[in-house]
């Protein structure tokens, strides 16, 4: 017997090259680069090559160990985390770009570069509100910008910002137009002009849509939108991104057992498995089943979608997932669920999840 292990993370490559495709092209129409994140789906080697023959400019991720990995796939790489100082040597060995917030590790990457005798280009990032990396001063930044430009192996290849991630900061046309200046006073300061203006991740590229973005900002850093559309286009309040696969993964899961039992607890209530005291509604006898994944697969698997409607997560466990039923399950049977950007994140790089690509 041909034994397949559980949890499956089913990704679809021919799902994934449509929506790379899609979001490059759109960008692209816009006079806007685009680098492809692939942090989401842990940097799986399958998935950035996939992604990399779909006219992206960079391959991007927040860890240096993704992007060690995906130096033989031909494009330039692009560390979107600010480096630790003490990564610095790895930093310049195996990746081209990186974002910064802090002219002194600039300063050991320069130096870094001289004893490897190579160089490194680094986008200047500014904080325009998020609270998260950058420089919160703008004068500040425009003389880290003119101190690097005299540096003699670090290039200074343009300004960035982030939005949407600490401080939940919507990337509006406004806050663009913000960066917009601030990259013409960095030119002005520097006597020449940038080749990047990175306007953000996956929630800057609305303003595409919406032709709100301004035309200095020529470059965004896109994962979500590429490999999970499933909640994005809701979040944003977008309704035509059917160009746009919501299904590129899908997860499978395997049922262990499947009985009718209470809905609510028998005997005295303490605490659960994570130390919270839960709280139960009491529906009588439901048919539950449970399941081989848990939170040690994805922090919480409360967040997937069943695919098929007749199925409800009622709750989770480091190693079980428990689920309502309306029909009998039996042992063995395969249940799927589309997961989000966040679960997708761990489960791909999980341990004990299994990653399956297809190309149908
Ligand atoms: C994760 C990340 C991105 C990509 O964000 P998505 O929501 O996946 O598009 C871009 N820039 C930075 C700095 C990030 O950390």
């Amino acid at each position: 017997m041909n034994e397949k292990s559980y949890p499956r993370l089913i990704c679809h490559l021919n799902r994934l090259r449509q929506n790379a495709a899609a979001v490059t092209e759109r960008c692209r129409r816009s006079g806007i680069q685009v680098a492809a994140v692939v942090k989401g789906a842990n940097g799986q080697h399958e998935i950035a090559e996939c992604v990399a023959k779909c006219g992206c400019a960079q391959i991007a991720s927040s860890r240096l160990s993704q992007l060690e990995r995906l130096r033989d796939l031909g494009l330039p790489t692009m560390l979107i985390r600010v480096p630790m100082p003490s990564e610095i040597a790895r930093l310049v060995r195996g990746c081209d770009y990186s974002l910064e917030s802090d002219l002194s590790v600039i300063e050991r990457i320069d130096e870094e570069c001289a004893r490897q005798n190579r160089t490194h280009s680094v986008i200047l990032m500014a904080d325009l509100g998020d609270l998260r990396e950058g420089w919160w001063n703008r004068g500040e930044l425009i003389e880290a910008a003119v101190r690097t430009e005299s540096l003699p192996h670090v290039h200074l290849a343009g300004v960035g910002t982030n939005l949407g991630c600490y401080g939940a900061i919507v990337p509006t046309a406004e806050k663009m137009e913000e960066l917009a200046s601030l990259a013409e006073d960095v030119e002005a300061a520097v006597g020449r002009k940038l080749e990047i203006v990175s306007g953000g991740s996956s929630t800057t590229f609305p303003l595409i849509e919406r032709g709100e973005l301004p035309k200095k900002i020529n470059h965004l850093r896109i994962g979500e939108m590429i490999l999970v559309n499933y909640d994005f286009p809701q979040e944003w309040g977008l309704k035509h991104m059917d160009y746009l696969s919501t299904s590129v993964f899908v997860l499978q899961a395997e049922v262990l057992e499947c009985r009718v039992k209470p809905t609510f607890p028998q005997g005295e209530i303490f605490v659960d498995a994570f130390g919270r005291k839960p709280e139960f509604e009491d529906r009588g006898m439901q048919i539950r089943a449970l399941l081989g994944i848990g939170g040690l697969d994805m922090g919480t698997t409360m967040r997937l979608i069943p695919r098929d409607g007749s199925i409800r997560i009622i709750g989770c466990s480091s190693d079980h997932t428990i689920v309502e039923s309306s029909r009998m399950l039996t042992p063995g049977e395969i249940l799927e669920f589309d997961i989000s950007y966040s679960e997708l994140l761990l489960a791909s790089s999980a341990a004990d999840v299994t990653i399956e690509y297809r190309d149908d």
